[in-house]
């Protein structure tokens, strides 16, 4: 049986890679660039004027000049003018182009107007490319300013912008369908019977995903029933990217998923984890581009397989980078009784050092998922049999 680091992996070498989209600028936050950006010109494209004030020839200032005659105005968006006299000056706005024959500019609060005139303040020293922003001093035309796999947040986005591009490749967000399964199963809202069971665990998967900015989440339910989860199994599998299942992985007579799953061309990955909650957890692949997590259906497991295991999975597909979970400080023993991992609902704080401290809020099992409210996610314990120390550290990953 993998350990869950084990699993995580092996998720990650199979699962298959999210499709592609062209997508605006205004829909590019967040998201995982599948090109190159290149320099459209050179940055800043020109000698580009970085104060208000008057543009000069600083060699006028060195000859003593300290009053210059205005010739003309140079507004941001105008084509370069000229200085026609060395010892004039031109009235300048920022984001204009620098004039022929000036190279440094005075800023407006340095200088006094006199009219037709300007006068500098007596402490200001005038060198070449004062508050000129030199072109191509940030970047030439034609170097690649982004590479592939990179995540574009604002600073990328308008590196996108600056090169002329209105779209970009992007990894495109993949059309999840959350499917519960099980016959005791009661849709919210509907009535229900004393033996039968609310139908809890998609909204939670559905929230789990939704926090992580996957919108293109569809939700189902299927029976325990050989041929309706063929059917619709098959239909799901037409028309999204990934499937997250929740119940029908165990050992028990109408746990159906994972035949049903091979009989539709669906490769088992693995089947069982070492942990608990969870061990029933179900990972598998069909080509192309089909990833199915058939997450075991108690409460608790359903949630920290997610977390664990579809979160992960849905980066790797995107082609993100792998973060490495937060490690923080046990606050109690905890024991670790067998040889499987455990994973312990926790709620954190930092201490007075600055460190997470992680307080350990058992469940009464995997049922138990009212007990997890306040907990702000859970810790994941390596295998035992053995005491987890206080003060020891341990991954974690938040709800
Ligand atoms: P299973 O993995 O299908 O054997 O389900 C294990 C336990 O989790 C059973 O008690 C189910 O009733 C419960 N369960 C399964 N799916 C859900 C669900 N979607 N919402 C709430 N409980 C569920
Ligand atoms: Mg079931």
């Amino acid at each position: 049986m993998l350990s869950p680091p084990e699993a995580e992996a092996a998720i990650e070498r199979r699962v298959p890679a999210a499709p592609q989209a062209t997508l605006p600028l205004t829909d590019l936050s967040g998201r995982l660039l599948r090109q190159s950006i290149v320099a459209e010109r050179d940055q800043p494209p020109f000698n580009r004027v970085s104060m208000d004030g008057v543009a000069i020839a600083s060699s006028a200032w060195d000859r003593g000049l300290r009053e210059f005659a205005i010739v003309g105005t140079q507004a941001a968006g105008a084509p370069q003018s000229c200085l026609p006299d060395p010892s004039a000056c031109i009235e300048i706005m920022t984001g204009a182009v620098l004039p022929e024959g000036c190279d440094c500019v005075i800023p407006v609060e340095r200088i006094t107007n006199l009219g037709e005139r300007i006068r500098v303040a007596g402490d200001v020293v005038a060198k070449p490319w004062m508050n000129v922003h030199r072109r191509g001093s940030d970047s030439l035309a034609g170097e690649t300013l982004l590479m592939p796999g990179c995540v574009l947040g604002p600073a990328e986005v308008a590196i996108v912008a600056s090169a002329g591009l209105a779209t970009a490749e992007v990894a495109a967000e993949p059309r999840i369908m959350v499917i519960s399964t099980g016959d005791e199963l009661v849709e919210p809202g509907q009535p229900i019977r004393d033996w039968q069971i609310r139908r809890s665990n998609a909204y939670a998967v559905v929230a789990a995903l939704q926090r992580r900015g996957y919108l293109q989440v569809a939700h189902d339910h299927l029976p325990d029933d050989l041929e309706v989860l063929r059917n619709r199994l098959r239909a799901h599998l037409d028309t999204h990217d990934v499937l997250v299942l929740s119940g029908g992985v165990s050992m028990g007579k109408f746990d159906f998923i994972p035949q049903v799953l091979a009989e539709l061309g669906v490769e088992t990955v693995f089947h069982k984890v070492a942990q608990r909650p969870g061990k029933p957890m179900w990972f598998g692949v069909r080509n192309p581009g089909k990833a199915v997590y058939a997450l075991p259906g108690n409460p608790v497991s359903t949630l920290v397989s997610c977390i664990r295991y579809v979160i992960p999975g849905l980066a790797a597909s995107l082609g993100m980078a792998r973060t490495a979970p937060l490690q923080v400080v046990l606050g109690s023993d905890v024991n670790v009784p067998s040889d499987l991992s455990i994973f312990m609902p926790v709620t954190l704080a930092q201490d007075g050092s600055g460190r997470q401290v992680a307080t350990p809020k058992p469940t009464r099992g995997s049922g138990d998922f009212v007990s997890l409210t306040g907990t702000d996610g859970f810790v994941e314990l390596t295998a035992g049999p053995r005491t987890a120390q206080a003060g020891t550290l341990a991954p974690f990953y938040a709800w």
